[in-house]
């Protein structure tokens, strides 16, 4: 019920389904009891140089070893370090780590385009002929270490050679969204001072061709520095090509040599910049750096997914985001696993696209977004019944709040009732997975991140930095780091310090909201910023969401405040309807009683908007605060709409204001 504590978030949805790891998984699982978990945990905190010395061991080769493990402050000068002294290179353990073993011929990447009939598969000792020559074409255009390289390109084998080609020689790679606009590409070309960019001429998407040279061209012309532009040739096809800047990658790969020396790395030395999706305002280029990284990104993959060598795991997150770079990149290569990589979209040519591709891989590990889950819920469930899902044994979450719905949808129509869900928490400046369950010991309620991962110690704290009580919403933050933890903002150390570490001194504040439950589960509440202040009751978008998308008709909701004369602020709720679902006036009343229902008249819209679509980001999350102008008939400033993955919502949007 509401409660009224100053500054703390009210809980009003309280979820009771308690789902426990299927005896058969939890039998064959690296960590099978919650008392395991919680020993490892506890020494990960209380002995954090032995653990991460343990796990940087058995998980990374070093050519030379640390003399520190974890050094820090998070108060006045921040600062974050590992492995001081270390030295390794992050391609070196995605490849040629493997060799040595007979995963030299397993395959590292499955590669499957949007047309049903292309796919490619490179093993470990292929991906490291193609990444040695491509780290040879940088080369010869001058590229050295720590130069920036960018690389704006659709989901193709290129794109994660030419991430790894840069790892290799120590350049530092800044990934671009291939379906972002020239406008978005330029201010990151611009903001990460690169001088290299790799490209395709043409990508693809939902069966049309996207003219990424087009886009290049136009960026290019307000981006001097970039001298030269290497174009992978997506599809034959010609495409403008500048003389003296613009090269095919075939022309000049046939003539390098394939095999690199890889640079030798500091620990500290920049691995990769990368943009945060901008939900929240202007993205942030997060810079992360190679030895804690890498340690991060391949432990928790390993224990996270409980990976195993027979695994086929896929994830369905495009390299332009985080989950892409740590998840089908850098952790699953380090691990040595076969990693999926996929180019289409769920829905091209049918809704039943992502179930086709696991019957036909027998992927065994998925991991995907609430948003993918959301839209497949609103087509229907004959297309996913209509496949053959057995492989699947584990599946995951990431990128938003996963709505109880949609995660008991996944759990019985996806999953079938024998695959653990693990719900994932983190974000880019994280560099790998915070929070989330371990699926083989941690029983799981839908809805919940549940427990911190290794190493992490969250905290949930009221608006005047006291702890929140149990089931008392508040501000999550992390009392210490853990080796993923960004390092700066790419070109503003200051930015770096007042974003995290300025509200509360001493910890890392995430700008998310949370409550812990009598357990000591963790439940995401949606963005600290997207609180609704309603006649002083301070409410939680994500929990008004969810109990809209419990209602049989809705397949998404998103949730904001706008002025309201009497309360404050008002509820408006945008919805988006199943496909089978025919829009009725009575349907507005019939959410509205749902709610009250659900949650309580406190949490009850004051305004129900209709939508085909919502604007969402290329990593597919919702923008609330493009919403929340709309909601606020504040529609001449938006704000920073260059992340927006499609720019037509918005005019569809305005044109049904109500
Ligand atoms: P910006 O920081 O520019 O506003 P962003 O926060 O959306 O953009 P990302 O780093 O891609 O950029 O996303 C991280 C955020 O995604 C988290 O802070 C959280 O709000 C949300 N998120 C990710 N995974 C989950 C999850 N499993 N449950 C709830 N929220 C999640
Ligand atoms: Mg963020």
């Amino acid at each position: 019920m509401v409660g009224k504590k100053s500054g703390s978030v009210d809980t009003l949805l309280i979820e009771k389904r308690i789902i426990s790891p299927p005896q058969s998984f939890r039998e064959n699982a690296r960590i099978n009891s919650r008392k395991q978990y919680e020993e490892m945990w506890r020494k990960s905190i209380e002995n954090p140089d032995e653990f991460w010395g343990e796990m940087a061991e058995e998980h990374i080769d070093w050519f030379k070893k640390w003399e520190a493990v974890e050094e820090y402050s998070f108060q006045d000068d921040v600062f974050v370090r590992y492995y001081r002294g270390a030295k390794l290179n992050a391609s070196y353990n995605c490849l040629d780590r493997h060799l040595r073993s007979w995963r030299r011929n397993k395959a590292a990447l499955i590669w499957q385009g949007e047309p049903l009939e292309e796919s490619r598969t490179f093993t470990y000792l292929q991906l490291y002929r193609e990444v040695c020559k491509f780290a040879n074409v940088l080369k010869g255009l001058g590229v050295k270490k720590g130069d920036r390289v960018s690389v704006y390109m659709p989901m193709i084998p290129e794109l994660a050679i030419a991430i790894l080609s840069c790892a290799r020689i120590g350049a530092i790679h800044s990934v671009v969204f291939g379906g972002f606009s020239a406008e978005a590409l330029r201010d990151r070309l611009l903001d990460s001072k690169a001088n290299v960019l790799v490209t395709a001429n043409y990508g693809m998407r939902a069966g049309k061709l996207i003219p990424s040279k087009t886009n290049v061209d136009l960026a290019l012309a307000g981006c001097p520095d970039v001298k030269n532009c290497i174009v992978v040739k997506r599809v034959e096809k010609d495409c403008n090509m500048v003389e003296g800047r613009d090269q095919y990658w075939d022309d000049l790969m046939s003539s390098a040599s394939p095999f690199c020396e890889a640079e030798v790395m500091d620990a500290e030395d920049p691995l990769f910049i990368l943009y945060t999706s901008g939900s929240t305002g202007k993205p942030k280029g997060v810079l992360h750096t190679t030895g804690g990284y890498m340690v991060y990104a391949a432990t928790t993959f390993k224990y996270v997914f409980d990976y195993r060598d027979e695994d086929v795991y896929w994830c369905t997150a495009d390299i332009g985001w985080v989950t892409g770079h740590s998840y089908i990149v850098y952790g699953p290569l380090a691990a040595g696993a076969t990693s999926l990589m996929f180019e289409g979209v769920p829905h091209y040519p049918e809704p039943d696209r992502y179930w086709e591709v696991v019957e036909k891989y027998r992927v065994s590990i998925l991991y995907t977004a609430p948003t993918a889950l959301r839209s497949m819920i609103k087509s229907g469930d004959h297309w996913p019944l209509g496949r053959d899902l057995s492989s699947l044994r584990l599946l995951g979450s990431v990128g938003e709040p996963i709505n109880p719905e949609a995660w008991m949808w996944y759990h019985y129509v996806i999953g079938r009732e024998k695959a653990p869900i693990v719900d994932t928490w983190w974000q880019t400046e994280t560099g790998g997975i915070l929070i989330t369950p371990l699926p083989g010991c941690i029983s799981t309620k839908p809805g919940s991140a549940t427990l911190p991962f290794f190493g992490v110690n969250p905290k949930v704290i009221r608006q005047d930095g006291s702890e929140a009580g149990v089931n008392e919403g508040g501000y999550l933050v992390i009392t210490k780091p853990w080796p993923g933890i960004m390092r700066g903002v790419y070109g503003d150390p200051e930015r770096f310090k007042n974003t995290y570490f300025v509200q509360y001194p001493g910890v890392y504040f995430t700008g998310d909201g949370a409550r812990r439950d009598e357990d000591g589960y963790i439940w995401l509440m949606g963005r600290v910023d997207d609180v609704i202040n309603v006649s002083g009751h301070r409410l939680s978008t994500a929990e008004v969401e969810s109990a809209l998308a419990a209602h049989p008709k809705v397949a998404e909701a998103a949730v904001v405040g706008y002025p309201h004369d009497i309360k404050g602020e008002g509820i408006y709720a945008y919805i988006t309807l199943k496909d089978s679902v025919e829009l009725t006036e009575e349907l507005r009343y019939e959410l509205t009683m749902h709610v009250r229902q659900e949650i309580g008249p406190i949490a009850s819209p004051d305004v129900i908007h209709f939508t085909s679509a919502m604007p969402k980001t290329r990593s597919g999350k919702i923008l609330r605060r493009i919403l929340r102008k709309i909601a606020s008939g504040d529609i001449d400033q938006l704000g920073d709409t260059t992340t927006l993955a499609d720019r037509a919502v918005i005019n569809d949007l305005l044109n049904t204001v109500n």
